[in-house]
């Protein structure tokens, strides 16, 4: 293990080096041509052997002697932001930035590959690589579940690490149990009868209607939900009419809600469309709902969470670590634990003030402080290593 560890800082280099090259030349959701490109030249240079289930991403393996199956996962999509870090390696594509440290997760993974290839004789196992695409759209999971990526060997565990702007760099943040939450979207049509804005009495007012429904949404987690239960239910859109004197044919919304919860989560759906239907139709109005699930809440197992944790003593190099709080963020990673339980998503701290690392996930100003991310390559070396180690 100590030997392990010494190799992932000497080749940190590499990482930062890595991370700059993808940071550089980002690419949004589903097109990540140039970005798998990379990936699947470099674990080929080191002998890794390379799936391709969907079009754009891979899935490496790194097969030791028969035994047990691990995934790592490493998202590598960028984001549709307007890069302002001014950093010598600032995005060369306009309007798109790598504002969500998928760039580091990505080499991060990729020199943890390097270093568990090298080390793939003393492996009791498998270890699965998960460059997944478009996690900002909340669908590559999925798309490479279906593509079969977690079949043929099927994990047994699984682990992510996302970068944290909020901690500390190289601090290691671990959730047990809900870690982020489930999202879904929706949007509402509200149709009424449109007419004069002075004759409201000949029509039905959808702008009325609206409102209405507005604020009796905002009682559902308020009113129904148990407050020690955390939910959010946000309408962020709101469409209608195009002059003062006329009352219009429709108005529109839409928005997001989150829970820590499935339970609750399917609980508020319900709700929901029961509101939606209801409030409109007694003033006469008629709706229609699109309501999607996307991402389900990150359930990280906490026996799981107990073996990183045993892990980074083992290591010893893991001096900074913190439990956190649940985050009402999202991650398509809840698809994979769904399907592989023992596993948890973890977090990176990348925060340091001095370089002026303080910047949100998201922001166009998001920047890390690269000294964390050997941290990040070890866990992946050090989990894996330790979950096929035979004895
Ligand atoms: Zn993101
Ligand atoms: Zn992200």
């Amino acid at each position: 293990m100590n030997e392990l560890m010494k190799r992932v800082f000497e080749l940190k280099e590499e990482i930062i080096s890595l991370r700059r090259q993808i940071h550089e030349n980002p690419e949004l959701s589903f097109e990540e041509r140039e970005t798998t490109e990379i990936i699947t030249s470099y674990l080929k240079s080191h002998g890794i052997e390379v799936l391709r289930p969907t079009p754009t991403g891979a899935v490496g393996l790194i097969e030791g002697k028969r035994g047990k199956t691990i995934a790592l996962r490493a998202d590598i999509d960028a984001l549709p932001v307007k890069e302002e870090t001014g950093l010598p390696y600032s995005s060369r594509r306009e309007g798109i930035m790598h504002a969500c440290g998928h760039d580091a997760h990505t080499a991060m993974l990729l020199v943890a590959a390097r270093i568990l290839q090298e080390n793939r004789e003393k492996l009791h196992g498998t270890v699965k690589l998960l460059f997944q695409p478009a996690e900002e759209k909340a669908a590559g999971a999925l798309q490479l579940i279906k593509a079969g990526a977690l079949e043929d060997p099927r994990p047994d565990a699984i682990m992510g690490i996302h970068v944290w702007p909020y901690s500390d760099a190289g601090s290691i943040g671990y959730t047990k149990g809900p870690a982020m939450a489930s999202s879904d979207f929706f949007s509402v049509k509200i149709k009424g009868r449109g007419g004069h804005g002075a004759y409201p009495h000949n029509t039905i007012d959808p702008v009325n209607a609206l409102v209405h429904t507005v604020s009796s949404l905002n009682s559902i987690v308020g009113r129904t939900v148990n407050p020690l239960d955390s939910v959010v239910l946000s309408v962020t859109t709101i469409h209608a009419g195009t002059a003062g004197n006329i009352i219009p044919e429709e108005a529109t919304f839409g928005g997001t809600i989150r829970t820590l919860n499935e339970d609750t989560r399917k609980k508020i759906e319900r709700l929901f469309k029961s509101i939606v239907t209801k409030v409109p139709e007694s003033f006469g109005a008629k709706s229609e709902i699109d309501y999607k699930n996307t991402t389900k809440v990150v359930y990280n197992s906490p026996e799981f969470v107990d073996f990183v944790a045993s892990v980074m003593d083992k290591a010893g190099i893991f001096k900074k670590r913190e439990e956190l709080p649940p985050t009402l963020g999202s991650e398509d990673f809840s698809f994979y634990l769904e399907k592989v339980p023992f596993g948890a998503f973890l977090r990176l701290g990348v925060r340091n003030e001095a370089i002026g690392a303080v910047h949100g996930l998201h922001s166009p100003k998001f920047t890390i402080d690269e000294e964390a991310l050997p941290y990040g390559t070890a866990l992946h070396v050090a989990v894996a290593y330790e979950f096929l180690k035979g004895e």
